[in-house]
């Protein structure tokens, strides 16, 4: 399963100043050498990898980049000053390419990189720099080197930071449809869902979430029959699992047997899927005899944190959405915390 998200921007770099013409002027000294200082260089661009980026959504919203111009020089051989970088945040993984020949510039895969791509233009020479012996006055200076300007395209591929299991029927499609498809903030952003199985989540104030629809993830699966094996591939590089339950179809001589069948299934495949951490959800919770249902199965399990939800009526989403987001930030403070390994 491939899923791309893609941005095209342009970026350029700072001009150079120019250099300055210019001559001493002081009390007693009539005609003074000349002192025109060097233009200062224009601001490079840099690209740098932010592991609390997932997505190249902002690119939507803003696709030009310019580095700031070097100041001209001055009087009194001052340097102008150097024009500010523009450095560009991206999440680790996106490869940056020549938008026009498609020609890959840069693979930004590890998380601490950093990458000087349009080094800006060099300020010119001020008149000081062209005098010799032979040569008292020069009555020129250089012009500043023009910065550069690309366009570029940027391409990430998506890993899914969730995903959603359980037996088939349970509502994993219409759950993902339904965590997905609110766009408050995200406007025509047009990879609110990227694939079926794969869609953006967005949060009020947080980063946009990948979660991944894990079909068919039934008896048999880790064997290879049917669809299960290449999504229990995809499983393996989630951040943790949302593990949802049709609590209507929950049996009460055996409350837990659904959710047992499901476990087993990962524990085959071994790869540690069964350490994953699991967020329990029961869904369905609008049918009534759904809801004392979902209450005999979160006695039986004893766990402490169980959703109740109804990806119909969209009863109990917002907090589901909210907790997964806190969910991954926790995590992801673990994974970057100087004591994990
Ligand atoms: P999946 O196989 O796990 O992907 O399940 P689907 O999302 O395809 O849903 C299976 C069936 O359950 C569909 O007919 C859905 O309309 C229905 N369904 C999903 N969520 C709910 C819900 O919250 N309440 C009710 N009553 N039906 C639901
Ligand atoms: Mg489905």
């Amino acid at each position: 399963m491939k899923f791309i998200d893609e941005a095209t921007i342009t970026v350029s770099s700072g001009h150079g100043g120019s250099g300055c013409v210019s001559f001493r002027r002081e009390k007693y000294i009539p005609r003074g050498g000349p002192d025109g200082g060097n233009g200062g260089n224009g601001g490079n661009i840099i690209f740098k990898t932010d592991t609390g980026k997932r997505t190249l959504l902002e690119f939507r919203t803003k696709r030009s980049f310019t580095a700031q111009n070097g100041a001209p020089g001055k009087g009194k051989q001052q340097t102008g000053k150097t024009g500010k970088d523009t450095i560009i945040s991206l999440p680790p993984g996106t490869i940056i390419s020549e938008a026009e020949t498609n020609r890959v510039i840069k693979d930004m895969v590890r998380p601490d990189t950093t990458f000087v791509f349009l080094k800006g233009g060099r300020g010119g020479k001020g008149n000081k720099h062209f005098t010799s012996s032979t040569y008292r006055s020069p009555r020129f200076a250089q012009p500043g080197e023009p910065g550069q300007t690309v366009t570029l395209k940027l391409e990430l591929k998506v890993l899914a930071d969730i995903g959603i299991i359980g037996l088939p029927n349970a509502g994993k499609s219409t759950l993902l449809s339904v965590i997905s498809a609110a766009r408050p903030a995200i406007n025509d952003y047009p990879f609110t869902t990227l694939s079926p199985n794969l869609g953006m989540v967005q949060v009020k104030n947080g980063e946009p979430f990948a979660v991944a629809d894990i079909p068919g993830l039934i008896e048999g699966a880790h064997t290879g029959t049917g669809l299960g094996i290449q999504f229990l591939k995809h499983i393996e590089r989630t951040r943790f699992l949302v593990h949802l339950i049709d609590a209507s179809a929950i049996d009460n001589a055996d409350p837990l047997n659904g959710f047992r069948t499901i476990n087993t299934e990962l524990a085959q495949y071994g790869k540690n899927l069964m350490e994953k951490p699991q967020v329990v959800v029961l869904n369905k919770t609008d049918i009534p005899e759904a809801v004392e249902k979902a209450d005999t199965f979160i006695k039986a399990t004893g766990l402490k944190t169980c959703f109740k939800i109804s990806a119909a009526t969209k009863n109990g989403i917002e907090d589901l959405k909210n907790h997964l987001f806190a969910l991954l930030c926790q995590y992801h403070e673990q994974d970057s915390s100087p004591d994990s390994e």
